[in-house]
């Protein structure tokens, strides 16, 4: 997969970018990130990307030509020219673990990395493919959002984290909380890790697990325990287990 990024700002992404599992996924080739420095399309001699709203307000705004002159040499780098232009953007759907898998599988995406009041309209309307928040806040620019949606997508390609197991269990993977972790010591403080996971017994310690996964959605995300995909049985069960907690 190839990750290109059009920012104000490239430095900001040397320190996320060179460490643990995303570092590790582009020295294994399996993504390739280009930070693209959108002032390189500026304007004039002194490279200008913002200029005043028209209509009067606080704030700069994105100029369309260095968005669209970028754009258009970016694309006309390496292959899938028709890749998506998302731009990320607090009036955008929001990312979730869903957005990360779909986004996942193409080979190439372009992230623009908004600043100051945001970009011209025509760039929503005639530029870019989407339009992906992080989040109901605002943020200074899309640095950080484009990080956190590189780094969420990154982690799903096939080889990053070494397993793919590690993938399908985690939280929101299949619609529920993950179950509690533990790992040695197995007494700390007189506080003992459950009986059920040294047991050995691999049926068991997925029963166990699959209950508290479910169990912990009900009681911290009723929102998506609403919508959890649940037979009957495990249903009852947690309802019986969630009536006997509160007795
Ligand atoms: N005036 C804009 C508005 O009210 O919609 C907010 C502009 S914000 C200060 C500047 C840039 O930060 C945006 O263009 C966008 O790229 C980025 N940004 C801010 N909040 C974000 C969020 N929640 N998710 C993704 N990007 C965000």
């Amino acid at each position: 997969m190839r990750i290109d990024i059009l920012t104000l700002f490239p430095a900001m992404f040397q320190g996320p970018f060179a460490e643990s599992i995303v570092k590790r996924a582009v020295e294994r080739n399996i993504v390739s990130i280009f930070i693209h420095n959108l002032r390189d399309w500026g304007m004039g001699k002194h490279n200008v990307v913002d200029d005043y709203p028209f209509g009067g307000g606080a704030g700069m705004v994105m100029k369309p030509e260095p968005l669209f002159d970028a754009v258009e040499a970016i694309k006309a780098q390496g292959n899938n020219p028709d890749a998506p232009v998302i731009l990320l953007s607090p009036q955008g759907r929001v990312f979730d673990q869903k957005t990360a898998t779909e986004m996942a599988t193409h080979k190439r995406l372009l992230l623009i990395c908004g600043h100051y009041e945001g970009v011209d309209e025509r760039v929503i309307e005639h530029l870019i493919t989407d339009e992906i928040s992080i989040g109901d806040y605002i943020l200074t620019g899309g640095e950080l959002a484009a990080m956190v949606v590189t780094d969420a997508i990154v982690r799903l390609l096939p080889g990053a984290l070494g397993s793919e197991a590690a993938t399908v269990e985690d939280s929101h993977a299949a619609g529920l909380l993950e179950y509690p972790q533990y790992t040695r010591p197995q007494s700390y403080h007189g506080w003992e890790v459950p009986q059920v996971l040294i047991s050995g017994n691999h049926a068991q310690i997925a029963r166990w697990r699959r209950e508290q996964s479910i169990l912990r959605t009900m009681l911290r995300r009723p929102d998506l325990f609403e919508k959890a995909n649940l037979s009957q049985q495990e249903r009852k069960l947690i309802a019986d287990k969630a009536a006997s907690r509160s007795k």
